[in-house]
């Protein structure tokens, strides 16, 4: 079996991952909060954990790897955009989750086995605050209740701080009821305009924290294998995650590898409304500000470019490479289902804590070497779909969708006839110059044993094909 290795936040180390139950390999990933299209930085999370999905899945089996990724929908961000609409706020989450499904699949991501909604886990997390108060870790305070990270002695040891560190680093929210300046709210009343739930503490909602903690019990149970999440989750939420279910479970380990990935730039610079670099997955996928679109394929492509854990730039250059890149692996691999044999040097370094550039240096490899099989299998696992990538892309590339749509198969049949007559007479002459008259008007031609595929490039102009008919 191959062993894979993860660098764990909670030792700051590579270790060996051993799962509780290999034949129940669970994984849970902080979700969004859905009020809004998620941005290209929120994409990095999801792809970088989709492979990681897929490996487990390739190594422990698909039947026996859980992940579960939660939504977040209920959040004052959420109020804030309902209150601002007049919308609904259920129908802002639901046309929110829908955007983002779209999003993430054309990124090439799996859907998690179970994606759980805030809401629907009230009663759990009503139930996990109760255990705490009971326990001594949380207090009650003018209608919330409040989490007292002073009787917890490990709150910290994640990232690494003491109380006093992070009382000076971080932006606290001071209140007048809060025994400690870090103490995080569990609960917090609502008003009529605000959504809310009845409470043993009155009519409230929860705090973001311990949605995260009372799912994951629920759905995974008091231990589970990994954890993970971008790194701006580290403190306090991670923290905080810790600290309701260590102290709710003692019983427990909660996450045993704790897996954090690194941000997202542009150009070099952070990613900022106010720089004017700021876009979403959508407006990448459909074309922005002049910009041609990007296929799925290509932004996972550049994210997978660079490991994890360490600061991933998006570039233009980056861009243009993968697209040509990709396009040159889609037509050496077509035709081609990828249900090889893996390659051991590519999925070795994908077992080493996600090596995904390494993963594809080895692709880069077998691409040159002409290992086609071994190229269409890697790409399989790492989730690339090289099937139809060239179309995408000479589609894509097409402004005008008539011509993106025109209908070449009658083409294709009068080539496919002319190459049979000439496999018999031995003479290919008609079938060179059929060939060479679509590629003057833009079609690039492709060829295998059973079929031709045509395929309209950037400058194709149907005109030039009149001759043919
Ligand atoms: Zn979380």
């Amino acid at each position: 079996m191959t062993t894979i290795r993860l660098h764990n936040t909670k030792t700051r180390r590579k270790e060996e991952f051993i799962p509780l139950d290999p034949k129940n390999v669970r994984m849970y990933v902080c979700g969004p909060t859905v009020y809004d299209r998620a941005h290209l930085g929120n994409a990095r999370p999801v792809v970088v954990f989709d492979v990681l999905y897929r490996l487990l899945r390739h190594v422990y089996g698909a039947d026996h790897v859980t992940y579960v990724r939660n939504f977040t929908d209920v959040d004052d961000k959420i109020n804030a955009r309902a209150a601002a609409t007049g919308r609904d706020i259920r129908a802002i989450t639901d046309e929110t989750i829908g955007w983002y499904h779209a999003d993430m699949e054309a990124l090439g991501t799996l859907r998690p086995d179970l994606e759980p909604r805030a809401t629907e886990f009230i009663a759990p997390m009503v139930a996990m605050i109760a255990d705490l108060i009971a326990k001594g870790h949380a207090y009650e305070a003018e209608g919330h209740v409040l989490f007292a990270v002073e009787s917890y002695a490990d709150y910290g040891a994640l990232s690494g701080r003491s109380i006093d560190d992070m009382i000076a680093g971080a932006r606290v929210e001071v209140a007048p009821y809060k025994r400690n300046p870090m103490d995080f709210v569990l609960w917090k009343p609502s008003d009529d305009q605000t959504p809310g739930w009845e409470s043993p503490w009155g009519r409230g909602r929860p705090g973001w924290h311990i949605e995260c903690s009372a799912m994951s019990y629920e759905l995974l149970g008091a231990s589970f294998d990994i954890h993970g999440g971008g790194n701006d989750l580290q403190f306090p939420h991670h923290e905080n995650e810790i600290a309701q279910s260590a102290c709710a479970h003692p019983e427990g380990d909660f996450a045993r590898y704790w897996l954090h990935n690194e941000m997202l730039q542009v150009e070099g610079k952070k990613m900022s409304k106010s720089l004017g670099n700021f876009f979403t997955v959508r407006d990448l996928l459909d074309g922005h500000d002049g910009q041609p679109p990007v296929p799925g394929e290509v932004i996972r492509f550049v994210m997978l470019g660079t490991h994890y854990r360490k600061p991933m730039d998006w570039t233009e250059k980056k861009r243009v490479e993968a697209e040509r890149t990709l396009s040159k692996w889609s037509s050496q691999v077509m035709d081609r289902d990828g249900e090889e044999r893996p390659n051991a040097k590519f999925l070795a370094a994908l077992a080493d804590d996600l090596n995904t550039a390494g993963a594809i240096a080895v692709m880069r490899e077998m691409s040159k070497s002409g290992d086609y099989d071994g190229l269409a299998h890697a790409a399989k696992l790492l989730g690339l779909d090289l099937g139809n990538f060239d179309l995408v892309l000479a589609g894509m590339h097409n402004a005008d969708v008539s011509l993106r749509q025109y209908d070449l198969s009658k083409f294709e049949d009068q080539l496919l006839e002319l190459r049979n007559a000439a496999v018999h007479s031995k003479d290919f002459s008609k079938v060179d110059t059929m060939k060479r008259a679509l590629a003057d008007a833009g079609v690039e031609v492709r060829m295998s044993k059973s079929r031709v595929e045509l395929i309209t490039l950037k400058d194709f102009d149907p005109t030039k094909l009149e001759g043919l008919r």
